[in-house]
């Protein structure tokens, strides 16, 4: 049957990360489901082709594998600047729409902050770059209003997520240990285990936990524990009495899991995409970018979701159309579906589901602090996955009365996130020093085998002054509005970034190393608080903006992320956290897109009258 005559149950937009998995569990289901995905298809040379784009980009950020695409464009960290007075672009450089793009990057940054994460626009998502971190959230992150006072409650207990979250873990596959992720009340079901056992530490992991053993900060001693990552490990005997095998390669460790794993050990949604589709009850159609929710202004309900289609990344429009379906689902991330529901505004003149108010607004991330140096002892980087242990027992305490918790990432790829290693050193080396032979070669063994950095993820609160609305000046080559964003740091983030600084002095004291500042790539985050100066990284987790919540006019949707004005559509995706705590965001996600699921696929059998 072609897609035109088909009856959907269910259209999504969005082919990345919430949408593949919703699309999976209702294909499952026997239920009809037709994807609209803005971005080029996933064919298997792709990968290749990303490779080569990669291998022959000068900067080697999240986005160089991915070329720009001008008709679903997405942002870049090559563009993330400071922000100017008056705030970049005027509206008379926004006149062509490749032009303005490739000068000032997508996003319409109005600051007083850049906003420093991006996101990837093709099938399966930012899921293309993501580094592979799958953390749950501790109990009290569901809970911050009632046990620390600030932020606000989600509508749901750790207990609630907790079968979703092994649910999760089992599609991706994570690699991980039960005894070492049970902190600060994560308890697991009976008997559980993780798919794959966790990936093995790395010399500067075994070098930190020894150095840290009797190191305590805020009452919780600094423990190293390994990373639940989405990347094949060795495999775990499961309930059904087998090994766990995805018929995915096991990780090679060549460290280039952001932006791109080339034999994808690294769990990314294109697995589950694949696996929707081959359900037979999935349909997608790429290169078809949603651009307008229709309403029926009477009953409330989603009549239908217009979109734009196009044939090539720079080329005019060559299609349009409306799809239809009994229920909707908007999993575009956090920035472009709250920018979709905004720009929807010809009936409901807020937008749609947005009663409340909040769709757009409670943006965050989480903002990163680096610190890097050399230790005493070689601890050989550029090896491994980029991150395969961190410190987790600082995520949870009474001082969040007071300000935002942290994670410690530690990074196994020497200085490559903060400074550009190794490439911007051995420039130094050759170029400015003149270095040759074998004084090269001594200089290479001796300080890059050195390195280390350790990123804290610092806990953001949701703000209402901190929002993404579609740009009225600014548009794609479809002549779909562009992101515009606002975006600050409060007092209690930036208290956050002073403890981790504390907490470096601490542990580069600890461990004998000296904390550097060389070679710093961007201070376009730079900010100060109380006389220091502080430097705020993107993390790459967009959440936000659409939150969950008890009531209609608080949050956008209940807890199964339906929204609260519309019976038949449903907003999934990291935009979709009330808090953002501080674990990495998308198991979460994950672990919600399936519950939300549940509940779709349960009206849908509800009997009509
Ligand atoms: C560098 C980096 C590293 C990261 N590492 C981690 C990590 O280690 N752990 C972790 O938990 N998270 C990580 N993340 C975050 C993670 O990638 C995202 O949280 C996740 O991909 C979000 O899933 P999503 O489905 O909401 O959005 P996406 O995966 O971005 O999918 C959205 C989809 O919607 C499509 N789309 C957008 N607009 C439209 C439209 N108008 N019409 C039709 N389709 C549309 C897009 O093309 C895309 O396919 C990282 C992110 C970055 C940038
Ligand atoms: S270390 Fe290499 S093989 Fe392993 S997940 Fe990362 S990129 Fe893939």
């Amino acid at each position: 049957m072609s897609i035109s005559q088909t009856k959907y149950d269910a259209v999504i937009v969005g082919g990345g990360w919430a949408g593949s998995t919703l699309a999976y569990k209702l294909g499952v289901a026997g239920k009809k489901v037709l994807i609209l995905e803005a971005g080029i298809p996933f064919q298997s040379d792709n990968r290749e082709d990303f490779m080569e784009t990669f291998f022959m980009a000068t900067a080697k950020t999240p986005e160089s594998p991915y070329s720009q695409n001008y008709n679903a464009p997405r942002p870049s960290v090559l563009d993330i600047k400071a922000i100017t007075d008056p705030p970049q672009p005027p509206a008379e450089d926004c006149k062509n729409a490749k032009d303005a793009i490739e000068k000032d990057g997508y996003f319409i940054q109005k600051g007083p902050l850049p906003f420093g994460s991006t996101y990837e626009r093709l099938a399966g998502g930012t899921s293309w770059h993501w580094l592979g971190t799958c953390l749950r959230l501790v109990r009290n992150d569901f809970k911050l209003k009632s046990v620390y006072g600030v932020g606000v409650d989600w509508p749901m207990t750790y207990d609630d997520l907790s079968p979703y979250y092994d649910e999760a873990e089992l599609e991706i596959g994570v690699s991980a240990d039960v005894e070492e992720q049970a902190i600060h009340g994560i308890t697991f079901s009976p008997d559980y285990v993780y798919p794959m056992q966790r990936i093995p530490p790395s010399v500067l992991d075994k070098v930190l936990t020894e150095g840290l053993k009797d190191v305590v900060i805020d009452g919780n001693p600094l423990t190293v524990t390994g990373t639940p990552a989405g990347r094949n490990g060795i495999s775990n005997i499961m309930k059904d009495g087998q090994p766990y095998n995805n018929g995915r390669r096991l990780c090679q460790g060549n460290t280039n899991c952001t932006p791109i794993c080339p034999i994808q050990a690294k769990y990314d949604a294109t697995i589950t995409l694949n696996k929707a589709l081959q359900t037979g009850n999935v349909d997608i159609l790429y290169q078809t970018v949603a651009s307008n929710v229709l309403v029926d202004t009477n009953t409330g309900a989603i009549t239908g979701i217009e979109y734009k289609q196009y044939q090539t990344k720079n080329g005019p429009q060559t299609g349009s159309g409306t799809a239809t379906g009994t229920k909707y689902i908007i999993a575009a991330h956090a920035i472009e579906a709250a920018k979709l529901l905004l720009m929807s505004n010809t009936q409901l003149p807020n937008g749609v589901a947005n009663f409340s108010g909040q769709v757009g607004k409670n943006l965050m991330d989480h903002p990163v602090n680096l610190s890097w140096g050399s230790m005493p002892d070689p601890v050989y980087p550029f090896r491994g996955p980029l991150s395969t242990s961190g410190i987790e027992t600082t995520r949870d305490g009474s001082f969040r009365t007071e300000r935002a918790a942290y994670r410690i990432e530690i990074g196994n790829e020497g200085w490559n996130w903060p400074a550009g290693a190794p490439y911007t050193q051995l420039q130094g080396c050759v170029g400015e020093a003149g270095l040759f032979g074998k004084e090269l070669i001594g200089k290479i063994q001796h300080d890059f085998v050195r390195q280390f950095r350790l990123g804290y993820l610092i806990e953001q609160l949701p703000e209402e002054t901190n929002y993404i609305i579609p740009s009225e000046t600014c548009f794609d080559n479809l002549g779909i509005p562009r992101p515009e964003i606002h975006y600050n740091l409060d007092d209690y983030t930036r208290a956050g970034f002073q403890a981790a600084e504390e907490a470096s002095v601490t542990i580069f004291g600890a461990v004998g190393a000296a904390i550097s500042t060389e070679n710093r790539i961007s201070t376009a985050g730079a900010f100060t608080y109380e006389n220091g100066v502080y430097y705020t990284n993107g993390a790459g987790h967009v959440m936000g903006t659409h939150r969950m919540g008890d009531s209609n006019e608080t949050s956008v949707t209940d807890a199964n992320m339906k929204s609260w004005d519309h019976d038949n559509l449903y907003l999934v995706g990291c935009g979709s956290l009330p808090t953002g705590a501080t674990a990495n965001p998308t198991l979460t996600m994950m672990a919600l897109a399936f519950k939300a699921a549940d509940a779709i696929i349960n009206s849908l059998n509800v009997p009509h009258e």
